[in-house]
């Protein structure tokens, strides 16, 4: 074991004796158990936290990013030449309207793919692969997600959750010898961790792995769902339960990542899954039946499988913003076209104000997108700690992109709707509008979902808050210890606190800024605001503060949002000092800084006025029934289960054969 894995190692065991920092009194069996593995399986990164941490807790620091971190020209060179290469390749080789029709990547690009270096770009020299640098690898990403998701779907989950990433980081040398040069020798691999009963939630894993008596290897039984790269991989990382750690005379699970061979006796894909868009991926259903997997196969220890996916996905995640950053630069094309060519009502459409508005929207925020992906992609290569900023990242850019595609379906009008091979066949440009929306909408949900990114931001946030009041939220703390832990914190909170508010109205002056120095004020301002709101939320909520997802979604929308507006301010004053024959950056920054201001202030409105307990309770009522009388008049695309029956809620909505009020008999 190399040292770098040695000490990832004994960071994770004191991981899992650290008790949880967060009171479960009165959580069920389900959400305890699931608290307690996303605890254990938690990343404390250097502990210091990144930029990101520190904005959340009021600091905010522009000499963080300043310079704004740029390629070193060698490095710069090796991608022009991997971007160049791969965009002539899949112009002249893959039609990705074909690719959508067909559900088929033609071999031939594959392989075309496979010599050009694509799916050994993310594999060190040593072992024969390219070595690339985050960057390096995230503008090939965007550069073939800007012409077909599908293909980079292929390329990414081979890379950036596949084989090569958590081996890179964890695997052994032994194992990094055999598999990584595999890979570099074109075979492909597959993350699989998500089952039917496992999305968001990897407590409910079913998937075992039992030792064999004799300790040489693993018998593997389960069925993992939703596998990119399943149905055509030689290598699966495959998440499976470990016999259970007991800990304090109680059994945790232990969940463990393995490196499977795909054609193990026993390894089936028994379904191709079929999506509303990413139509060429091949995702499968994989059952693993009394599979033989050699015990030196796992990766990094066991019951270190969840914590592997997590470090994996901190760097992993990232590839998901420079697709998005793609496909904004896409749709800036298409929309400065169209909104040129298009003329209604004696203008063209991009002159009217509504589509102006449209157009720039897209245009600076995709400027942001490209902002965070540079940073973060950085970041990663100069090895900091940017698990909440690759988190920003993922919410910030895959919602962003939602947001953009819609509007620039919305420009083209009933031709954004229309396919690209119909706009062909009647003689118009076959801009992919609708394909785009359709293969860009999984990306707020997959690498975890936008609702589980802003869960995750909000305790990592509030992590330094949390360890100073640990022993007061905790249950069965003795009282001499919630005294001493209330003198700390209020030694601590004395001071901080009343910096929060002094901040948040008499911030930073920020001349040196330039034409950008009130968004700096604002970005200083506004984290001293949210570092206060936060803290304000602690204290009101306590030991239930975890529940208050839509107080925290709001917190942490703040804080990407800020972090974008930083991002994208230092990354403009960047460009701007640089030669622009046309087009400044800074006007881009300027004009999504004033948009983000907007919708920050909107969630500190929501913050303070929020009408989460109507809409509590709403749902409640919903989920139990008492609106069922809404739905009808319905048709239901369920076909008929005998084992429902009908029920009308009130004789004022008489049952007419058409609705879907079901109830199980
Ligand atoms: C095209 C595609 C490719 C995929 N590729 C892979 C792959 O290669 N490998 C792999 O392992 N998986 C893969 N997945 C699975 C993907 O990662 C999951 O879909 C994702 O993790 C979400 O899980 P789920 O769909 O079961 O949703 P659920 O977890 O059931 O969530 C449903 C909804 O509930 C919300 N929710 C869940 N828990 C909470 C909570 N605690 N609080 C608030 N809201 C919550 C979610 O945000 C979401 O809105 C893929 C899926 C698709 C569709």
């Amino acid at each position: 074991m190399s040292h770098q894995t040695l000490k990832l190692a004994k960071e994770a065991a004191a991981g899992h004796e650290e008790q949880l920092l967060i009171g479960t009194a009165g959580m069920n069996r389900g959400q305890r158990a699931a608290m307690e593995v996303a605890e254990s399986a938690r990343d404390q990164g250097d502990g210091k936290g990144g930029f990101a941490a520190q904005l959340c807790l009021g600091r905010f620091d522009p000499a963080m990013l300043t310079p704004f971190p740029k390629q070193s020209d060698s490095d710069r060179r090796i991608g022009d030449e991997m971007v160049r290469a791969v965009s002539v390749f899949l112009t002249d080789h893959l039609d990705p309207d074909e690719v959508d029709e067909t559900r088929t990547i033609p071999q031939e690009v594959i392989e075309g793919l496979k010599r050009l270096g694509v799916f050994r770009m993310k594999v060190p020299q040593e072992y024969g692969g390219l070595g690339f640098s985050q960057v390096n690898y995230n503008r090939v990403i965007m550069a073939i997600a800007s012409y077909c998701g599908s293909t980079a779907v292929l390329v990414s989950a081979h890379q950036s959750i596949g084989v090569p990433q958590p081996l890179k980081m964890f695997g052994t040398e032994a194992q990094k010898s055999k598999y990584l040069r595999r890979i570099a020798g074109g075979e492909l691999s597959a993350f699989a961790l998500t089952e039917a009963e496992v999305g968001s939630d990897p407590a409910r894993m079913t998937t075992t792995a039992k030792l064999s008596d004799d300790g040489a290897h693993y018998i593997l039984n389960g069925v993992k769902l939703w596998t990119t790269n399943g149905p055509i991989a030689q290598l699966i990382v495959v998440m499976a339960q470990t016999a259970a750690k007991v800990s304090r005379g109680r059994a945790c699970p232990q969940i463990t990542a393995f490196i499977v061979e795909a054609d193990s006796p026993g390894v089936e894909v028994t379904h191709r899954c079929d999506f509303m868009g990413l139509r060429g991926i091949q995702n499968g259903l994989i059952r693993f039946d009394n599979v033989k997997v050699p015990a030196e196969n796992v990766i990094w220890g066991e019951g270190l499988g969840l914590k592997l996916a997590l470090k994996t996905l901190n760097t992993g995640r990232l590839t998901l913003p420079a697709a998005c950053t793609g496909i904004g630069k896409q749709c800036l094309s298409i929309v400065r076209q169209w909104g040129n060519d298009r003329v209604q009502w004696g203008l063209p459409i991009g002159r009217h104000e509504a589509g102006s508005q449209k157009i720039a929207f897209i245009a600076c925020t995709t400027f942001a997108m490209e902002a965070v992906t540079w940073l973060t992609s950085h970041w990663v290569d100069q090895g900091l700690d940017i698990r909440i900023e690759a988190a920003m990242a993922k919410l910030f850019c895959t919602e962003a992109t939602w947001e953009i595609v819609d509007q620039t379906m919305q420009l083209r009008g009933g031709r954004g709707y229309e396919r690209a091979a119909s706009l062909r066949a009647r003689g118009e440009a076959a801009y992919p509008v609708e394909r785009m929306m359709r293969d860009c909408r999984i990306n707020t949900i997959i690498e975890g979902t936008s609702e589980i990114m802003r869960l995750y931001l909000a305790r990592e946030a509030l992590d330094p808050h949390l360890k100073l009041a640990a022993d007061l939220l905790r249950d069965g703390i003795p009282l001499k210890r919630k005294l001493m832990a209330t003198g700390r914190l209020v030694r601590f909170y004395v001071r901080w606190y009343p910096a929060q508010l002094f901040g948040s109205v008499w911030p930073k002056r920020y001349r040196s800024m330039g034409r950008l120095r009130s968004h700096y004020r604002y970005i200083d301002r506004a984290s001293h605001k949210l570092a206060a709101a936060m803290f304000g939320a602690m204290a009101r909520h306590r030991n239930k503060l975890e529940r208050r997802q839509v107080l925290l979604g709001h917190l942490m929308d703040v804080g990407t949002e800020l972090f974008a507006m930083a991002a994208t301010c230092a990354y403009a004053r960047s460009l701007a000092s640089q030669e622009h024959s046309q087009g400044d950056p800074l006007q881009l920054a300027d004009l999504f800084c004033l948009q983000a201001r907007g919708r920050i202030e909107q969630h500190f409105r929501a913050i303070r006025w929020g009408n989460q307990r109507s809409a509590n309770a709403l749902a409640a009522q919903v989920l139990s029934g008492d609106f069922q009388w809404m739905e009808q008049g319905v048709i239901s695309p369920q076909p008929p289960d005998p084992s429902l029956k009908f029920v009308a809620p009130s004789a004022q909505y008489e049952h007419d054969g058409l609705n879907t009020f079901a109830e199980r008999s």
